[in-house]
């Protein structure tokens, strides 16, 4: 069913404490927690607990929720004093997307460079 745990899925594991990560703010609804490979001095992503696939499916599914993910996107980008700063949201392999459990990338602490790469 849409928004079910997954049991083959990284960000559905860390959800659970199954796999550990470093952790910055949570809600009911999202977690937000430090990428393991930073490309810039933030780095965090912020997932919603419930799995869709992606940043479209989780819009298409359940719009709430992926408002409260943007929501926290701010929230980190105020703990981490960020004035300026880059949200992600990688669709599909040909645009990067390896954890395939909707996520926002919230990139700053650096210059960012537009258009990216
Ligand atoms: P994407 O390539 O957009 O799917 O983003 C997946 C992100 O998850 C990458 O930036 C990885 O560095 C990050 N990542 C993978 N495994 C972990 C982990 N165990 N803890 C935190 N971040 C992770
Ligand atoms: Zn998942």
């Amino acid at each position: 069913m849409a928004g079910e745990p997954q049991d083959d899925c990284l960000f559905c594991k860390i959800v659970a404490g199954q796999v550990p990560a470093t952790v910055v703010r949570e809600t009911d609804t999202t977690v937000a927690f430090r990428d393991i490979n930073p490309q810039a001095p933030t780095h965090v992503l912020v997932i919603p607990k419930a799995h869709y696939k992606d940043a479209a499916a989780l819009a298409a599914a359940a719009p709430e929720l992926a408002a409260d993910v943007l929501r926290e996107t701010q929230a980190v980008a105020d703990e981490d004093k960020l004035d300026s700063y880059r949200i992600v949201f990688n669709t599909g392999s040909g645009a990067g997307q390896t954890v395939w459990h909707a996520h926002a990338h919230v990139l700053g602490g650096r210059g960012l460079e537009w258009p990216p790469g």
